[in-house]
C-alpha cells in the first residue's frame, strides 16, 4: 500500500477537483507510517545507505529536493519535512513569481517519502531517493500538489472501473563536462540511430541499463536518436503515478551515470538550434478487468468506445494540454513540424508526425501491446501534471462518449494548409487555451491551476522579447 492510501471506493459522479476522491490522497496513521518506515529503514540500512533523497517536481518541470540522513527516515514518515510553499510559483531558472493563492514567504508544507517507492540508488553510493507528496501542517492534501493531483486522476479513473498503464519515454542528449554558457561538446560523433554511437559510449549506456535495473525498472529499449549525442530510453509501463515517478528515477539515474563519467546531460526541448528536439512522449492504455480496451472493440483499429471517448478528448485538450506536458518556452522550439515532434492536432495509427499516434502492437500481442501515444509533450514537462491532466481530459471525452475525427495517414505537414490544425505555436497560445479549459480549471482545483498558469505567464513574459538561441541556452542545462 502506498503512503497515501489506495482504496479508492469513490463515486464516478464524484468532482474530478479538489473536493473529490479524498480517500486516494489521505495520509494513512502516524503510527503505521513510523512502523514502515523503520522496516524500509532497516532494508537501506544492509544497503549501505547513509542519505535519503526526497524529491518532487515544480510547476516549471524542475526537480526538487530535500534529504534526510538515514536516521531522520522515521520522522520525516511520521511528521513529514518542511517545505516551503513557494516553491510551487518557482520558474526554472529559479526566479520566483507569485499566484492568487499560493506564493510568497510565509507557509509551511509537509514533504512525505513514498515508502513503497523508496530505492537506494545504484549510480549514486549510500543515497536512496523516494518520490514525496505535500500535504500541510494538519495532515491534509496540499492542493497544490501535483504528485496527489495524479493520484487523484487514478482515483477519479478507478471510480469509473477503470485503470491505466503508463509509460514515459526518456531523451537526453549527452555532452562533455563544461561551462553552462558554452555551447555542447559531445562524446561521440557518431550517426543517428548508428551503432557507431553505442560502440563510442559502451560502459556509459552499459552502466545506465544496469542502474537501471539495480533501482527495480525493466528497461525495454536504449537507442541512439537522431540529434548529436542524443539517445533514449524507455521502461515498462505501470500506473499513472508510479509512472510519472519512474520518469523522475530515469533521468536523475542517467545524470548520476553521467556525472561518474565525466558526462552532462540535458532534458531540455531543445539543445541544438534547428535540431530535432527532446520529447517526453506519454504512453498510455485503457484497461477494464483486466482487459486493453484499445483492442478488440468495434471503433478504429479495434477501440473500444471507452478508449476512443478518452482519446477523443485527450486530442481535443491538447491545445491547453501543452501547458502541462511542455512547461518550457523552448518546448515550442521544439515542436515544429517534421521534426517527429507532433506539432499537428491530429491522430493517426503508427503516425509520427501526429500529436497523438495509436499503437496497435504487432498480430498476436495486441491485447497486451495496443497503446496510444502523446507525441507533443516535451521532458520540460512535471510528470504528475502532464498524465493527470491527460487522465482529466479523457475522462471529460468518456463520459461524454465522444467519438475521434477521421484519422490521418499522412504527413500532416503534406495537407493542405487548414485541413489539420497545428497546435500552439508559443507559449501564450496554449496560455489561452488552458485559461478557457473548465474541465483542467476543475480537475486541478483552483490553487494549483492558479500556480501553474502564473509560472507560465511569467516565463512566456521573460522569453517573449528573447531569439531563440538565447532561449535555448537558458535553458538547455535547467532540465
Ligand atoms: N526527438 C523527437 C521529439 O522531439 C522524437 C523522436 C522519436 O520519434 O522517437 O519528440
Ligand atoms: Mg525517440
Amino acid at each position: 500500500m502506498s503512503i497515501e492510501t489506495a482504496v479508492h471506493q469513490a463515486d464516478p459522479a464524484e468532482p474530478l477537483g479538489l473536493g473529490g476522491f479524498a480517500a486516494a490522497v489521505a495520509l494513512p496513521p502516524r503510527a503505521e507510517r513510523g512502523e514502515r518506515a523503520e522496516a524500509a529503514a532497516d532494508r537501506l540500512r544492509t544497503a549501505a545507505v547513509e542519505a535519503v533523497a526526497v524529491t518532487w517536481v515544480d510547476n516549471a518541470g524542475v526537480t526538487r529536493v530535500k534529504a534526510v540522513p538515514l536516521s531522520g527516515l522515521v520522522h520525516a514518515a511520521e511528521w513529514g519535512i518542511g517545505t516551503a510553499p513557494c516553491f510551487d510559483v518557482f520558474l526554472a531558472d529559479d526566479t520566483i513569481t507569485t499566484s492568487p493563492i499560493i506564493g510568497g514567504p510565509t507557509g509551511d508544507l509537509r514533504l512525505y517519502p513514498d515508502l513503497d517507492r523508496i530505492v537506494p540508488l545504484a549510480a549514486q553510493p549510500g543515497w536512496a531517493w523516494a518520490p514525496g507528496s505535500r500535504y500541510t501542517q494538519a495532515g491534509t492534501p496540499h492542493p497544490g500538489c501535483q504528485r496527489l493531483f495524479a493520484r487523484r486522476m487514478e482515483a477519479a479513473a478507478a471510480a469509473r472501473g477503470l485503470s491505466l498503464k503508463a509509460g514515459i519515454e526518456v531523451e537526453w542528449v549527452v555532452a562533455l563536462d563544461g561551462p553552462p554558457e558554452e555551447a555542447p561538446k559531445y562524446p561521440t560523433h557518431g550517426p543517428a540511430y548508428g551503432m557507431h554511437r553505442i560502440t563510442d559510449l559502451s560502459d556509459y549506456l552499459r552502466e545506465v541499463v544496469r542502474a537501471l535495473r539495480e533501482q527495480g525498472l525493466s528497461v525495454l529499449q536504449i537507442h541512439p536518436e537522431y540529434s548529436p549525442g542524443q539517445f533514449e530510453v524507455s521502461v515498462a509501463p505501470e500506473g499513472p503515478v508510479g509512472a510519472a515517478d519512474t520518469s523522475v528515477l530515469v533521468r536523475h539515474t542517467i545524470r548520476a551515470v553521467s556525472a561518474r563519467h565525466g558526462l552532462r546531460v540535458s532534458f531540455a526541448p531543445v539543445v541544438e538550434p534547428d535540431g530535432v528536439g527532446n520529447g517526453g512522449h506519454l504512453h498510455l492504455s485503457l484497461w477494464r478487468d483486466g482487459r486493453n480496451l484499445g483492442h478488440g472493440g468495434p471503433g478504429p483499429h479495434g477501440l473500444a468506445a471507452e478508449a476512443e471517448g478518452f482519446l477523443a478528448g485527450v486530442l481535443d485538450a491538447l491545445p491547453e494540454l501543452l501547458v502541462l506536458g511542455c512547461s518550457s518556452p523552448a518546448g515550442y522550439l521544439r515542436l515544429v513540424p517534421s521534426h517527429w515532434a507532433g506539432a499537428y492536432q491530429c491522430w493517426g495509427l503508427e503516425n509520427r508526425e501526429a500529436a497523438l499516434r495509436l499503437v496497435t502492437g504487432s498480430t498476436g500481442e495486441r491485447a497486451a501491446a495496443a497503446n496510444a501515444e502523446v507525441k507533443c509533450f516535451d521532458a520540460s514537462a512535471n510528470p504528475y501534471l502532464a498524465i493527470g491532466a491527460v487522465i482529466a481530459a479523457g475522462l471529460a471525452g468518456l463520459d461524454q462518449r465522444r467519438a475521434l475525427p477521421a484519422e490521418f495517414t499522412v504527413d500532416p505537414a503534406t495537407a493542405e494548409p487548414g485541413a489539420v490544425p497545428r497546435l500552439p505555436q508559443g507559449p501564450a497560445e496554449a496560455i489561452a487555451a488552458y485559461t478557457r479549459s473548465a474541465v483542467l480549471r476543475e480537475a486541478l482545483g483552483e490553487p494549483l491551476y492558479q500556480a501553474v498558469l502564473a509560472v507560465r505567464r511569467a516565463e512566456a513574459e521573460k522569453y517573449a522579447a528573447v531569439g531563440a538561441e538565447e532561449l535555448i541556452a537558458a535553458t538547455r542545462w535547467r532540465f
